[in-house]
């Protein structure tokens, strides 16, 4: 497990990765190469970058340090959940999914049925329907919270209790709050899932994944899942990710903050008739304030009078936020959601993402659009 000698995850943020003897680059550059020089006994050292990469190790310092847990960085959030389910699912019959949570996820479960579980749709909310399904036989419980797009909140406390007396492992979807925000292996989670493209990396200009872990047996699993199957971050890429690690305190602090101030301005607006956000959602505000002590993360989405077509017209009309997908990047942005096909949001839905910009002008942005 990474080190970490008293020091806080915000400062393991900015350290992690940089050197400190005389004469070496304080940043060490990204190790853009597929071999490294190697003779003899293949297991001392790097020697091809499938197996491994030094750029990929500082960035897995770095990230560990924010779960106090070892990571292990994947090509993308797909590639680090695809090794996850491989790792996890196999010998049980069945995968709880949040019905509500990255529809990616369950599409990708059912496709990895051959190899893994049942995929099977809960709700993460409804206690007792997870305690029943879990106890229908050996499962993995794959919880996700808050959720994307809806921003529904799941009880950490009650599904670590329930997956532990079920004897199944649980993993979370940390990509929304990431571990600065909500610390799942903290609820007894076996694994936290990231993916890095999103809050973690923050700039919109990469596309990787991680799994957190303090589970020895799981890491080796994990690592071995990308050897083999070759799901690898870019040296390039981790060195983009490491260099946006140390920014990620500021960066979500700040985000969530307007992230807030737009879901209570929305809340009044009266073409709004919905507003999804776990800062302002009053039946899990108690469980959201408990488990997301730091904040609630830069994601929100709202839903409009006029359906899809009004919604449509609204992404279109912002003049500062960008009509995009994806979130957590500096950029505000927005999307009607339900126009990718496997998505089962709500038509008129828009899932917004709070940028860096000041609160102000993408208040008087989102007021231009609404009309
Ligand atoms: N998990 C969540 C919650 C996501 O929103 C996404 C992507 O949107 C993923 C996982 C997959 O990540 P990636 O796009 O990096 O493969």
């Amino acid at each position: 497990m990474t080190e970490q000698p008293g020091w806080s995850a915000e400062s393991a943020l900015i350290h992690g990765g940089t050197q400190r003897e005389s004469g070496e680059p304080m940043v060490p550059p990204p190790a853009l190469t597929s071999i490294f020089v190697s003779a003899g006994d293949p297991a001392a050292g790097p020697g091809y970058t499938r197996n491994d990469n030094p750029t990929w190790a500082a960035v897995e310092t770095s990230l560990g340090a924010i779960e106090s847990a070892d990571a292990v960085v994947f090509g993308s959030g797909q590639a680090a959940s695809m090794a996850l389910m491989l790792a996890l699912a196999r010998g049980r019959d069945r995968i709880l999914l949040p019905r509500d949570g990255y529809y990616n996820a369950r599409v990708l479960a059912e496709r990895l049925r051959p190899h893994g579980a049942e995929p099977v749709p809960v709700d993460l909310q409804d206690l007792a329907g997870v305690e029943r399904e879990l106890g229908r036989g050996p499962a993995l419980l794959w919880a996700e919270t808050p959720t994307n797009p809806l921003l529904r909140v799941a009880d950490l406390t009650a599904l670590g209790r329930l997956a532990a007396a079920a004897g199944a492992p649980m993993i979370v979807d940390n990509t929304v709050a990431t571990g600065l925000l909500q610390r799942p292996l903290e609820f007894g989670a076996v694994a936290s899932l990231y993916s890095l493209t999103k809050s973690a990396a923050g700039h919109s200009d990469l596309i990787m994944g991680a799994v957190l872990t303090r589970d020895p047996e799981l890491l080796a699993e994990l690592r071995s899942w990308r050897t083999l199957g070759g799901g690898i971050a870019g040296p390039m890429e981790s060195w983009l990710a490491l260099r946006s690690l140390k920014t990620l305190p500021l960066r979500i602090e700040r985000q969530s903050q307007t992230a807030l101030r737009i879901a209570a301005y929305l809340t009044g607006h009266p073409r709004v008739t919905a507003v999804h956000y776990p800062g302002t959602c009053a039946e899990t505000l108690a469980v959201a304030r408990a488990q997301m002590p730091g904040g609630f993360g830069p994601l929100l989405s709202f839903e409009v009078t006029g359906g899809a077509a009004a919604a449509d017209a609204i992404v279109a009309a912002a003049r500062l936020i960008v009509p995009a997908t994806s979130f957590g990047g500096a950029e505000s942005s927005w999307e009607r959601r339900g126009r990718w096909p496997g998505e089962q949001a709500p038509a008129s839905l828009i899932r917004m993402s709070a940028g860096l910009e000041p609160a102000d002008d993408l208040i008087a942005d989102i007021g231009h659009s609404l009309g």
